[in-house]
Protein backbone atom coordinates (compact mmCIF):
# COMPACT_ATOMS: atom_id res chain seq x y z
CA UNK A 1 0.00 0.00 0.00
CA UNK A 2 1.11 3.68 -0.90
CA UNK A 3 1.55 5.87 1.73
CA UNK A 4 1.21 9.30 2.09
CA UNK A 5 4.71 10.75 3.24
CA UNK A 6 4.19 14.26 4.22
CA UNK A 7 7.74 16.13 4.04
CA UNK A 8 7.06 19.16 5.91
CA UNK A 9 8.32 22.06 4.13
CA UNK A 10 11.25 24.43 5.82
CA UNK A 11 9.68 27.76 6.96
CA UNK A 12 10.82 29.83 4.32
CA UNK A 13 12.49 33.45 4.86
CA UNK A 14 11.00 36.54 3.48
CA UNK A 15 12.89 39.68 3.82
CA UNK A 16 11.09 43.19 4.47
CA UNK A 17 11.70 45.77 1.78
CA UNK A 18 11.78 49.68 1.12
CA UNK A 19 11.08 51.33 -1.92
CA UNK A 20 13.97 53.61 -2.48
CA UNK A 21 15.08 56.16 -5.57
CA UNK A 22 18.09 54.70 -7.21
CA UNK A 23 19.55 57.73 -6.84
CA UNK A 24 18.22 60.34 -4.07
CA UNK A 25 17.57 57.49 -1.50
CA UNK A 26 14.41 59.09 -1.07
CA UNK A 27 11.63 56.50 -0.04
CA UNK A 28 7.86 55.72 -1.15
CA UNK A 29 5.22 54.17 0.28
CA UNK A 30 4.66 50.44 -0.60
CA UNK A 31 1.57 50.75 0.21
CA UNK A 32 0.72 52.95 -3.39
CA UNK A 33 1.69 52.52 -6.25
CA UNK A 34 4.69 54.46 -7.65
CA UNK A 35 6.28 55.17 -10.58
CA UNK A 36 9.83 57.10 -10.42
CA UNK A 37 11.85 59.50 -8.64
CA UNK A 38 9.90 62.87 -9.34
CA UNK A 39 12.43 64.67 -6.53
CA UNK A 40 15.64 64.43 -8.40
CA UNK A 41 13.91 64.27 -12.05
CA UNK A 42 13.66 61.10 -13.71
CA UNK A 43 15.23 57.98 -11.92
CA UNK A 44 14.04 54.46 -11.49
CA UNK A 45 12.24 53.11 -7.84
CA UNK A 46 13.59 50.35 -6.62
CA UNK A 47 13.48 47.42 -4.34
CA UNK A 48 15.45 47.70 -1.55
CA UNK A 49 15.12 44.30 0.57
CA UNK A 50 16.97 44.70 3.95
CA UNK A 51 18.70 41.36 3.85
CA UNK A 52 20.57 39.31 6.81
CA UNK A 53 22.80 36.42 5.86
CA UNK A 54 20.94 32.93 4.92
CA UNK A 55 21.16 29.61 3.65
CA UNK A 56 19.92 29.43 -0.24
CA UNK A 57 18.47 26.25 1.14
CA UNK A 58 16.36 28.96 3.63
CA UNK A 59 15.28 30.65 1.40
CA UNK A 60 14.74 29.25 -1.60
CA UNK A 61 11.08 26.97 -2.19
CA UNK A 62 12.93 23.95 -4.10
CA UNK A 63 9.10 22.62 -4.70
CA UNK A 64 8.28 26.02 -7.07
CA UNK A 65 9.90 25.13 -10.38
CA UNK A 66 9.25 28.83 -11.77
CA UNK A 67 10.99 31.67 -10.77
CA UNK A 68 8.60 32.34 -7.73
CA UNK A 69 11.08 29.85 -5.95
CA UNK A 70 12.91 32.84 -4.91
CA UNK A 71 9.60 34.66 -3.75
CA UNK A 72 11.13 35.23 -0.54
CA UNK A 73 13.30 38.24 -1.98
CA UNK A 74 10.33 39.46 -4.16
CA UNK A 75 8.31 42.02 -2.94
CA UNK A 76 4.52 40.67 -2.80
CA UNK A 77 3.35 40.77 0.62
CA UNK A 78 0.36 37.76 0.09
CA UNK A 79 1.00 34.28 -2.04
CA UNK A 80 -2.92 34.64 -2.94
CA UNK A 81 -2.13 37.55 -5.08
CA UNK A 82 0.73 35.41 -7.07
CA UNK A 83 -0.37 35.44 -10.84
CA UNK A 84 1.79 32.84 -12.54
CA UNK A 85 1.80 31.49 -16.01
CA UNK A 86 4.85 28.69 -15.20
CA UNK A 87 7.31 31.88 -15.47
CA UNK A 88 11.31 31.05 -15.22
CA UNK A 89 13.13 27.98 -14.73
CA UNK A 90 14.39 28.04 -18.03
CA UNK A 91 17.22 25.47 -18.90
CA UNK A 92 20.88 26.26 -19.50
CA UNK A 93 21.96 24.73 -22.93
CA UNK A 94 25.98 23.82 -23.72
CA UNK A 95 26.03 25.40 -27.52
CA UNK A 96 28.66 22.18 -28.21
CA UNK A 97 28.53 22.72 -32.16
CA UNK A 98 28.87 26.45 -31.48
CA UNK A 99 32.10 26.40 -29.16
CA UNK A 100 33.86 23.70 -31.05
CA UNK A 101 33.59 26.43 -34.50
CA UNK A 102 34.65 28.95 -32.31
CA UNK A 103 37.61 27.12 -30.80
CA UNK A 104 35.74 28.03 -27.04
CA UNK A 105 36.11 25.59 -24.55
CA UNK A 106 32.56 25.64 -23.97
CA UNK A 107 29.56 28.00 -24.63
CA UNK A 108 26.36 28.42 -22.51
CA UNK A 109 22.91 29.86 -23.10
CA UNK A 110 20.48 30.14 -21.27
CA UNK A 111 16.99 29.23 -22.98
CA UNK A 112 14.20 32.34 -22.27
CA UNK A 113 12.11 31.69 -25.25
CA UNK A 114 10.88 28.63 -23.32
CA UNK A 115 9.15 31.37 -20.39
CA UNK A 116 4.74 31.93 -21.17
CA UNK A 117 4.40 34.09 -24.60
CA UNK A 118 7.90 33.34 -25.55
CA UNK A 119 10.23 35.96 -23.83
CA UNK A 120 11.72 36.92 -20.51
CA UNK A 121 8.95 39.48 -20.18
CA UNK A 122 7.07 37.33 -18.88
CA UNK A 123 9.39 37.44 -15.38
CA UNK A 124 9.32 40.72 -15.05
CA UNK A 125 5.40 41.12 -15.67
CA UNK A 126 4.47 38.28 -13.77
CA UNK A 127 5.84 40.62 -11.05
CA UNK A 128 4.43 43.63 -12.12
CA UNK A 129 0.63 42.38 -12.41
CA UNK A 130 0.68 40.01 -9.38
CA UNK A 131 1.42 43.37 -7.71
CA UNK A 132 -0.73 45.57 -9.27
CA UNK A 133 -3.18 42.69 -8.11
CA UNK A 134 -2.36 43.21 -5.16
CA UNK A 135 -2.59 46.69 -4.94
CA UNK A 136 -5.89 47.37 -6.35
CA UNK A 137 -5.33 47.93 -10.02
CA UNK A 138 -7.87 47.81 -12.85
CA UNK A 139 -6.00 48.54 -16.07
CA UNK A 140 -2.28 48.06 -17.07
CA UNK A 141 -1.19 49.93 -19.88
CA UNK A 142 2.51 49.68 -21.87
CA UNK A 143 4.44 51.06 -24.27
CA UNK A 144 6.28 47.80 -26.03
CA UNK A 145 8.42 46.95 -28.70
CA UNK A 146 6.59 43.71 -29.18
CA UNK A 147 7.34 40.73 -26.27
CA UNK A 148 6.15 43.00 -22.98
CA UNK A 149 2.93 43.79 -24.30
CA UNK A 150 2.36 39.85 -25.30
CA UNK A 151 3.32 39.22 -21.83
CA UNK A 152 1.20 42.04 -20.13
CA UNK A 153 -1.75 41.09 -21.53
CA UNK A 154 -1.20 37.19 -20.79
CA UNK A 155 -0.88 38.02 -17.15
CA UNK A 156 -3.84 40.32 -17.05
CA UNK A 157 -6.44 38.03 -18.57
CA UNK A 158 -5.08 35.80 -16.00
CA UNK A 159 -5.57 38.20 -13.04
CA UNK A 160 -9.07 39.90 -14.57
CA UNK A 161 -7.43 42.92 -15.49
CA UNK A 162 -8.09 45.30 -18.51
CA UNK A 163 -4.91 45.42 -20.41
CA UNK A 164 -3.72 48.12 -22.75
CA UNK A 165 -1.35 47.73 -25.06
CA UNK A 166 0.83 50.40 -27.63
CA UNK A 167 2.79 49.44 -30.32
CA UNK A 168 4.79 49.88 -33.31
CA UNK A 169 2.31 49.49 -36.40
CA UNK A 170 5.88 47.43 -38.16
CA UNK A 171 5.70 45.14 -35.33
CA UNK A 172 5.26 41.34 -37.02
CA UNK A 173 1.83 39.89 -36.26
CA UNK A 174 2.06 37.65 -34.02
CA UNK A 175 2.92 40.02 -31.40
CA UNK A 176 -0.32 41.96 -32.43
CA UNK A 177 -2.52 39.01 -32.32
CA UNK A 178 -1.50 37.41 -29.16
CA UNK A 179 -2.38 40.40 -27.72
CA UNK A 180 -6.07 40.03 -29.01
CA UNK A 181 -6.32 36.79 -28.41
CA UNK A 182 -5.31 37.76 -24.25
CA UNK A 183 -8.00 39.98 -24.81
CA UNK A 184 -6.30 43.32 -24.33
CA UNK A 185 -6.58 46.75 -25.75
CA UNK A 186 -3.91 46.96 -29.05
CA UNK A 187 -3.15 50.55 -30.34
CA UNK A 188 -0.70 50.56 -33.46
CA UNK A 189 1.57 53.38 -33.80
CA UNK A 190 3.52 55.12 -36.58
CA UNK A 191 7.28 54.83 -34.87
CA UNK A 192 9.09 52.97 -32.50
CA UNK A 193 8.69 52.88 -28.57
CA UNK A 194 9.74 56.17 -27.86
CA UNK A 195 6.37 57.20 -29.71
CA UNK A 196 4.58 54.71 -28.24
CA UNK A 197 5.05 56.50 -25.07
CA UNK A 198 3.42 59.74 -25.88
CA UNK A 199 0.50 57.89 -26.70
CA UNK A 200 0.40 56.44 -23.25
CA UNK A 201 1.11 59.92 -21.46
CA UNK A 202 -1.49 61.13 -23.20
CA UNK A 203 -4.21 58.04 -22.19
CA UNK A 204 -3.15 58.31 -19.60
CA UNK A 205 -4.88 61.56 -18.78
CA UNK A 206 -8.04 60.31 -19.49
CA UNK A 207 -7.90 57.23 -17.38
CA UNK A 208 -5.71 56.18 -14.49
CA UNK A 209 -3.80 53.37 -15.46
CA UNK A 210 -1.15 51.37 -13.88
CA UNK A 211 1.75 52.35 -16.60
CA UNK A 212 4.12 49.14 -16.45
CA UNK A 213 6.73 51.00 -18.70
CA UNK A 214 10.56 49.16 -18.28
CA UNK A 215 12.06 50.83 -15.22
CA UNK A 216 9.20 53.15 -14.96
CA UNK A 217 7.89 51.61 -12.29
CA UNK A 218 9.86 49.18 -9.60
CA UNK A 219 8.52 45.46 -9.95
CA UNK A 220 9.41 44.41 -13.38
CA UNK A 221 12.96 44.95 -12.40
CA UNK A 222 12.31 42.50 -9.61
CA UNK A 223 11.12 39.58 -11.57
CA UNK A 224 13.83 39.91 -13.92
CA UNK A 225 16.00 40.02 -10.98
CA UNK A 226 15.53 36.21 -10.47
CA UNK A 227 17.45 35.40 -13.59
CA UNK A 228 20.41 36.15 -11.83
CA UNK A 229 19.38 34.05 -8.78
CA UNK A 230 18.08 31.11 -11.24
CA UNK A 231 21.47 31.11 -13.15
CA UNK A 232 23.61 31.15 -10.25
CA UNK A 233 21.61 28.70 -8.30
CA UNK A 234 22.02 26.36 -12.06
CA UNK A 235 25.44 26.55 -12.08
CA UNK A 236 26.02 25.83 -8.82
CA UNK A 237 26.89 29.33 -7.15
CA UNK A 238 29.89 29.81 -9.50
CA UNK A 239 28.83 32.51 -12.37
CA UNK A 240 30.38 32.83 -15.53
CA UNK A 241 32.96 35.05 -16.76
CA UNK A 242 31.32 36.57 -18.72
CA UNK A 243 27.24 37.57 -19.80
CA UNK A 244 26.24 38.31 -23.15
CA UNK A 245 22.87 40.79 -22.82
CA UNK A 246 20.98 41.88 -25.80
CA UNK A 247 19.92 45.73 -24.59
CA UNK A 248 16.83 47.72 -24.71
CA UNK A 249 15.62 49.31 -22.14
CA UNK A 250 17.88 47.43 -19.69
CA UNK A 251 15.83 45.53 -17.49
CA UNK A 252 17.44 42.08 -17.27
CA UNK A 253 21.11 43.55 -17.57
CA UNK A 254 20.54 45.55 -14.55
CA UNK A 255 17.88 42.74 -12.74
CA UNK A 256 20.65 40.05 -12.74
CA UNK A 257 23.74 42.78 -11.44
CA UNK A 258 21.20 43.26 -8.81
CA UNK A 259 20.44 39.62 -7.65
CA UNK A 260 24.56 39.26 -8.01
CA UNK A 261 24.55 42.08 -5.32
CA UNK A 262 21.69 40.41 -3.41
CA UNK A 263 23.35 37.40 -3.36
CA UNK A 264 26.80 38.69 -2.10
CA UNK A 265 25.26 40.15 0.59
CA UNK A 266 23.45 37.09 1.89
CA UNK A 267 26.96 35.39 1.67
CA UNK A 268 25.94 33.03 -1.27
CA UNK A 269 28.18 34.46 -3.46
CA UNK A 270 32.11 35.84 -2.62
CA UNK A 271 32.88 38.28 -5.92
CA UNK A 272 30.86 38.05 -8.64
CA UNK A 273 33.93 38.65 -11.27
CA UNK A 274 31.38 38.27 -13.98
CA UNK A 275 31.72 41.05 -16.90
CA UNK A 276 28.01 42.34 -18.38
CA UNK A 277 28.10 42.83 -21.81
CA UNK A 278 25.68 45.22 -23.71
CA UNK A 279 24.84 44.19 -27.35
CA UNK A 280 22.76 46.13 -29.29
CA UNK A 281 21.54 46.76 -33.21
CA UNK A 282 23.69 49.21 -35.41
CA UNK A 283 20.24 50.58 -36.31
CA UNK A 284 20.11 51.77 -32.45
CA UNK A 285 22.51 51.87 -30.45
CA UNK A 286 22.06 54.81 -27.85
CA UNK A 287 23.56 52.86 -25.19
CA UNK A 288 26.66 52.39 -27.30
CA UNK A 289 27.13 55.87 -28.11
CA UNK A 290 27.07 56.78 -24.60
CA UNK A 291 29.64 54.60 -23.38
CA UNK A 292 31.71 55.27 -26.20
CA UNK A 293 31.65 58.78 -25.32
CA UNK A 294 29.70 59.78 -28.74
CA UNK A 295 27.06 61.51 -26.66
CA UNK A 296 26.65 62.49 -22.93
CA UNK A 297 23.11 60.47 -22.83
CA UNK A 298 20.81 59.10 -25.06
CA UNK A 299 18.30 61.90 -24.33
CA UNK A 300 18.29 63.30 -28.26
CA UNK A 301 19.40 59.89 -29.74
CA UNK A 302 17.58 58.99 -32.79
CA UNK A 303 17.23 55.43 -33.80
CA UNK A 304 16.13 53.30 -36.36
CA UNK A 305 13.88 49.59 -36.64
CA UNK A 306 15.75 46.61 -36.50
CA UNK A 307 14.72 43.32 -37.15
CA UNK A 308 15.62 42.92 -33.58
CA UNK A 309 12.58 44.64 -31.92
CA UNK A 310 13.19 44.54 -28.49
CA UNK A 311 16.17 46.24 -29.03
CA UNK A 312 14.76 48.93 -31.06
CA UNK A 313 14.94 51.61 -27.92
CA UNK A 314 16.10 54.75 -28.69
CA UNK A 315 16.31 56.61 -24.91
CA UNK A 316 16.40 53.81 -22.55
CA UNK A 317 15.12 55.35 -19.66
CA UNK A 318 17.67 53.76 -16.86
CA UNK A 319 20.22 54.07 -19.25
CA UNK A 320 22.39 55.28 -16.15
CA UNK A 321 21.82 52.02 -14.35
CA UNK A 322 22.80 49.96 -17.43
CA UNK A 323 26.23 52.33 -17.90
CA UNK A 324 26.92 51.69 -14.37
CA UNK A 325 26.73 47.61 -14.67
CA UNK A 326 29.06 48.08 -17.41
CA UNK A 327 31.45 49.80 -15.50
CA UNK A 328 30.87 48.09 -12.04
CA UNK A 329 31.66 44.80 -13.84
CA UNK A 330 34.06 46.02 -16.55
CA UNK A 331 31.85 45.13 -19.50
CA UNK A 332 31.16 46.98 -22.49
CA UNK A 333 28.51 47.46 -24.80
CA UNK A 334 28.70 46.90 -28.82
CA UNK A 335 26.32 46.63 -31.93
CA UNK A 336 25.97 44.12 -34.61
CA UNK A 337 24.06 44.70 -38.28
CA UNK A 338 20.72 43.36 -39.69
CA UNK A 339 22.70 41.27 -41.70
CA UNK A 340 24.51 39.58 -39.11
CA UNK A 341 21.61 39.65 -36.62
CA UNK A 342 19.69 37.57 -39.52
CA UNK A 343 22.76 35.28 -40.64
CA UNK A 344 23.14 34.31 -36.67
CA UNK A 345 19.48 33.30 -36.31
CA UNK A 346 20.08 30.85 -39.11
CA UNK A 347 23.55 29.43 -38.06
CA UNK A 348 21.88 28.81 -34.35
CA UNK A 349 18.96 26.86 -36.29
CA UNK A 350 21.11 24.98 -38.20
CA UNK A 351 23.98 24.35 -35.58
CA UNK A 352 21.99 23.73 -32.07
CA UNK A 353 18.33 23.04 -33.32
CA UNK A 354 17.19 26.73 -31.54
CA UNK A 355 15.21 29.08 -33.47
CA UNK A 356 15.99 32.16 -31.55
CA UNK A 357 14.94 35.63 -31.30
CA UNK A 358 16.81 37.94 -33.74
CA UNK A 359 17.63 39.54 -30.26
CA UNK A 360 19.02 36.64 -28.92
CA UNK A 361 21.07 35.98 -31.74
CA UNK A 362 22.71 39.03 -32.14
CA UNK A 363 24.74 37.56 -29.11
CA UNK A 364 26.32 35.38 -31.16
CA UNK A 365 27.57 37.97 -33.78
CA UNK A 366 28.82 39.82 -30.74
CA UNK A 367 30.74 37.41 -29.21
CA UNK A 368 32.64 36.62 -32.21
CA UNK A 369 34.13 40.21 -32.48
CA UNK A 370 34.83 40.12 -29.09
CA UNK A 371 36.62 36.62 -29.42
CA UNK A 372 38.44 37.88 -32.96
CA UNK A 373 39.68 40.95 -30.66
CA UNK A 374 40.80 39.49 -28.08
CA UNK A 375 37.81 41.29 -25.38
CA UNK A 376 36.76 37.15 -24.71
CA UNK A 377 39.21 34.75 -24.28
CA UNK A 378 38.21 30.65 -25.83
CA UNK A 379 38.93 29.37 -22.46
CA UNK A 380 36.42 31.78 -20.38
CA UNK A 381 33.06 30.71 -19.20
CA UNK A 382 30.61 32.83 -21.73
CA UNK A 383 26.55 32.50 -20.85
CA UNK A 384 24.40 33.98 -23.74
CA UNK A 385 21.17 35.29 -22.36
CA UNK A 386 18.34 34.38 -25.43
CA UNK A 387 15.73 36.11 -24.33
CA UNK A 388 13.12 35.15 -26.49
CA UNK A 389 11.91 32.87 -29.16
CA UNK A 390 12.03 32.80 -33.14
CA UNK A 391 8.56 31.93 -33.82
CA UNK A 392 7.13 35.33 -33.31
CA UNK A 393 9.23 36.88 -36.23
CA UNK A 394 9.32 34.38 -38.87
CA UNK A 395 7.14 36.51 -41.06
CA UNK A 396 10.14 38.74 -41.30
CA UNK A 397 12.60 35.54 -42.08
CA UNK A 398 13.58 33.43 -45.21
CA UNK A 399 15.27 30.20 -44.62
C1 LIG B 1 12.49 43.33 -24.45
C2 LIG B 1 13.43 42.42 -25.10
C3 LIG B 1 14.81 42.62 -25.01
C4 LIG B 1 15.40 43.79 -24.28
O1 LIG B 1 15.11 43.71 -22.92
P1 LIG B 1 15.30 44.98 -21.98
O2 LIG B 1 14.89 44.53 -20.64
O3 LIG B 1 14.40 46.04 -22.53
O4 LIG B 1 16.73 45.36 -22.07
C5 LIG B 1 15.65 41.69 -25.59
N1 LIG B 1 15.14 40.62 -26.25
C6 LIG B 1 13.84 40.39 -26.36
C7 LIG B 1 13.38 39.18 -27.11
C8 LIG B 1 12.93 41.28 -25.78
O5 LIG B 1 11.62 41.03 -25.90
ZN1 LIG C 1 15.31 60.52 -6.47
Amino acid sequence: MKTNVSLAAPMATTYSYQLKCSTCEAVYDQRQLQTFCALCGQSPISVKFELGTSLPQHLIDFEERSMWRYAGVLPLKNKLNRVSLGEGWTPILQLDTLASRLGMHSLLLKDESLNPTGSFKARGLSMAVSKAKELGVEACIVPTAGNAGGALSAYCAKAGLQATVVMPSHTPEAFKKECLAFGAELILVEGLINDCAQKVAMLKKERPYFDVSTMKEPYRLEGKKTLGYELAEQLDWSLPDVILYPAGGGTGLIGIWKAFEEMKSMGWIKEFPTRMIAVQATNCQPLVATFSGLQSSSSNYQGKATIANGLAVPRPFAERMMLDVLAQSGGTALAVSEDEIIASVKEMAKAEGLLVAPEGAALLAALKRLLKNGQIEAHQKVMLLNTGSGYKYLDNFDF
